[in-house]
């Protein structure tokens, strides 16, 4: 007996359409690329994207024909996510900082149709657009009348231009729940990129349930500031989650450094912003200083990488923000954990729920996830076990597009699949998962593994280092030891005999990184992380001391 509730398919565009309805006058506040601060409404959102729908109509593009972006956050990107996706079309967000020929392969891999990309991306376009073989269209996202003259890009029209004419009324298409709305490329360190492609149903449950209270609980009384980009796995799914419970969006353009987020999270009265350890570490450093403080600011989710004891603490106890440990990946929407404390944790001390903040967190209902050893075996709950991590979930991989690198998921005894994470994990008794490494960056040492994490933790805490990658090198003895990376604070000094004595006490003794190297910046991916494979390349024929 099937249930007799209605059928209704879970879409896009009933987001925007309830975000119209229901907080149509909700602020969206962004930073353009020329620099002013832009300021419109839901409704105006809603209505533009329908013109967007439209304009997408005009030029004949077909049901799950793809839209590109190369795009900072801001008013127009949003209304590409609702236009584009809610008219059946799939968004496909580019990451602007991947090397151009990437950046061409993707575009073909991906068959994209139109671009759209911010002016400060003109000079990649240039330099692209000749290789992109299937796209029809370059649209320059401006006004009509800053269009460069001479960008030699055939065709090139401005956005404004291009929807300016288009009808503001539309009827979004009601269609399969399940078919396909945006796409993100994995940053793909080793061979090419493979695409996340994410539907209309996970894109929605996702969004229900980032917005949950011990997710990142969202409400229409916050002004959020998405620091994470729009082009890497949609913001964490803000733009989707805003529209949801009406909460104001700020969005930061291209000013990701401390002194532009600063001013903008005092003047939009940010009460909630999201971003990785790398941008919000800027941000205290532009403060710190100058002695500024928050008036507004109550929570922050960071995530992307393992967020320093240093900075939890910096956010909690200094400006009494509220730190939300996040973490995920691509294929997974990208919501995995987020840590928030239980009632039993709130007579703690500060001290002690600080460290539980260190760990990224609870599974959001709709994340299956488990530890298992090197034989596939399930490991215990205990905290202190650690394996590979493994989750399954409606809003995770099941393959790549164009079924790039086969199938991905490991199938356990009942046979259904789970999508390995490469991340190396503990998850103590209430739940709260710990990231101890990426599987391939673990370091060895005498069939003991080392957090790289732990290492790099440690070393940022020291108030001389400023960034910190640790990575194993080879020991005859011991298989890998770890040695430690790091970027000093501009004026601080350190030796690195007092950084490795900095360690003693606060990690196990066999622990202790066997060296500490001194560099003047630690390479850093398209998507804010640390790169090690090419920080090994750049140590590569380094020797262990006395070696
Ligand atoms: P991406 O798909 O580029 O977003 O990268 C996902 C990977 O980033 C994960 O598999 C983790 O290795 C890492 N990551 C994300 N969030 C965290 C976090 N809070 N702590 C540690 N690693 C993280």
């Amino acid at each position: 007996m099937l249930g007799l509730m209605q059928d209704q398919p879970l879409l896009i565009s009933s987001l925007i359409e309830f975000a119209e309805r229901h907080h149509g006058d909700g602020e969206i506040v962004s930073r353009r690329v020329e620099g002013d601060i832009h300021r419109y409404s839901w409704a105006d959102v809603a209505r533009r994207s329908r013109q967007v729908a439209n304009a997408l109509d005009s030029e004949n593009l077909l049901f799950s024909d793809r839209v590109a972006t190369l795009a900072w956050n801001g008013y127009r990107h949003l209304e590409l996510y609702y236009g584009v996706s809610g008219s059946g079309r799939v968004l496909h967000t580019i990451n602007p900082r991947l090397h151009p020929e990437q950046i061409a392969w993707i575009a073909n891999h991906a068959e994209d149709q139109i671009l759209c990309f911010d002016l400060s991306f003109l000079p990649l376009v240039q330099a692209v657009h000749a290789k992109c073989a299937t796209v029809k269209k370059w649209i320059a996202l401006c006004d009509a009348d800053k269009l460069p003259a001479d960008s030699g890009i055939p065709g090139l029209v401005s956005y404004e231009a291009w929807i300016g004419g288009q009808s503001t009324d539309y009827a979004w298409p009601s269609f399969d729940e399940n078919s396909a709305s945006s796409m993100c490329y994995t940053s793909g360190t080793t061979g090419n990129p493979k695409a996340a492609l994410y539907s209309h149903r996970s894109t929605i449950l996702h969004a229900y349930a980032a917005a949950l209270p011990d997710v990142m609980g969202l409400s229409a009384r916050d002004s959020v500031l998405p620091v994470v980009p729009m082009f890497h796995v949609n913001a964490w799914g803000i733009p989707y989650s805003a529209a949801l419970t009406g909460a104001k969006v700020v969005f930061p353009g291209p000013a990701l450094d401390g002194k532009s987020v600063y001013e903008l999270i005092e003047a939009e009265k940010v009460t909630y912003a999201a971003g990785v350890p790398t941008v919000w570490q800027m941000l205290l450093t532009h403060m710190k200083p100058a002695g500024l403080r928050f008036s507004t600011l109550k929570r922050t989710v960071i995530g992307g990488s393992a967020c320093p004891p240093a900075m939890i603490h910096a956010f909690q106890q200094d400006y009494g923000v509220e730190v939300l440990h996040a973490w995920g990946m691509t294929e997974m929407s990208p919501l995995g954990t987020l840590c928030t404390l239980k009632n039993k944790h709130l007579e703690m001390s500060a001290e002690a729920q600080d460290a539980i903040r260190l760990k990224q967190g609870r599974a959001i209902f709709g994340v299956d996830m488990k530890i298992v050893d090197s034989d596939g075996k399930e490991l215990p709950w205990d905290g202190k076990a650690y394996g590979d991590l493994l989750v399954k979930g409606p809003w995770i991989v099941k393959e790549y597009f164009k079924a790039e690198g086969g199938d991905p998921l490991v199938p356990d005894a009942q046979g259904r699949g789970w999508f390995p994470t490469g991340d190396v994990a503990t998850i103590d008794a209430d739940g709260f998962l710990q990231i101890t490494d990426r599987s391939k960056d673990v370091i060895k040492s005498g069939g003991e593994w080392i957090s790289s994490i732990d290492i790099e933790n440690i070393a940022v805490a020291h108030p001389a280092i400023a960034m910190a990658a640790c990575i194993g090198v080879f020991h005859p003895k011991w298989d890998e030891r770890p040695v430690v990376a790091v970027v000093k604070r501009p004026g601080a000094e350190v030796t690195r005999e007092e950084l490795i004595k900095f360690y003693e006490g606060k990690t196990a003794k066999w622990q202790i990184p066997d060296d500490v190297i001194f560099v003047e910046a630690i390479p850093i991916g398209a998507t804010g992380k640390i790169l090690k494979t090419k920080l090994r390349e750049q140590l590569k024929g380094y020797k262990l001391p006395g070696l």
